[in-house]
């Protein structure tokens, strides 16, 4: 976010680089339901992002010491894989993945009905297999359809996108360009039942109108992210029932 560039990120039309408009998203393509093994999973892409989400449980918690007597925990594990990004990433846990790790696993924290399983742990694995900016909110987008998969009861599914400034515009969904040489960079999340908001987050500067007409780009497109998680999961609702009907 240096604010600097020679690069024109929006041209005089209001096209950016990716050829989106101001208020455009990239495209996004949720699968759920994609690995065998885990309770819950999801496949996410949005633009050049691409997430592979993970979840067990409710099982016992470990280590034990972490468990609460009153209500599930969530243990969630965001993860760069080193080949995600252009200059190979130093594998393993830094002080980014342990804040964005714990930010999303507050955030389902919010939605998921924990009182229902004390003592448990929810685990949620994020690997960003490919990153484009906006992986704090392609990871936990994909992680609510996964817990939703691994059939965790919740109040809500979590749809999650970012607005931001950059050449002086409003924007809708920052691509790397945009989050490197941009002015601002605000990830939202939000429970689209009670338009709740679950994160936000902000690094740069905007003016207080900018925010809330950056803030309103991304309460309506979150509404969209929303009824595409909600699509994916009843695209795997009906091959699950199909392959129990075959079965019969
Ligand atoms: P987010 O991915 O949620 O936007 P950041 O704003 O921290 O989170 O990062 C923006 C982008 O910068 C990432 O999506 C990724 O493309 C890139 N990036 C982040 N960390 C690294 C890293 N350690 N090495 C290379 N690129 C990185």
């Amino acid at each position: 976010m240096s604010g600097h560039t020679d690069m024109v990120l929006v041209n005089e039309e209001g096209i950016r680089i990716d050829g989106r408009r101001t208020d455009e998203k990239r495209p996004i393509r949720i699968e759920a339901g994609v690995l065998k093994n885990a309770d819950g999973s999801c496949y996410l892409e949005i633009g050049k992002n691409k997430v592979l989400c993970a979840v067990y449980g409710p099982r016992e918690c470990r280590p034990r010491h972490l468990q609460d007597p009153t209500k599930a925990i969530i243990q969630c594990k965001y993860n760069m894989e080193a080949y995600s990004v252009t200059d190979r990433k130093r594998p393993g846990t830094d002080r980014r993945s342990v804040e964005i790790s714990k930010l999303i696993s507050e955030a389902l924290s919010s939605v998921v009905q924990l009182e229902l399983y004390p003592r448990a742990s929810i685990d949620v694995y994020i690997e960003i297999l490919q990153a484009n900016a906006g992986t704090r909110c392609a990871g936990l987008t994909a992680a609510s359809v996964a817990l939703a998969d691994a059939g965790i009861p919740m109040r809500d599914i979590v749809p999650a996108i970012a607005c931001g400034k950059a050449d002086d515009k409003v924007l809708l969904d920052l691509n790397k360009e945009e989050d490197n040489y941009g002015q601002a960079d605000v990830p939202l999340a939000i429970v689209p039942s009670t338009d709740e908001i679950v994160l936000l987050q902000m690094d740069g500067n905007m003016t207080r109108e900018e925010l809330e007409y950056g803030l309103d780009m991304a309460f309506k497109a979150a509404h969209e992210v929303s009824d595409i998680q909600k699509d994916a999961l009843r695209r795997r609702y009906t091959e699950i029932s199909k392959k129990e009907g075959e079965s019969d």
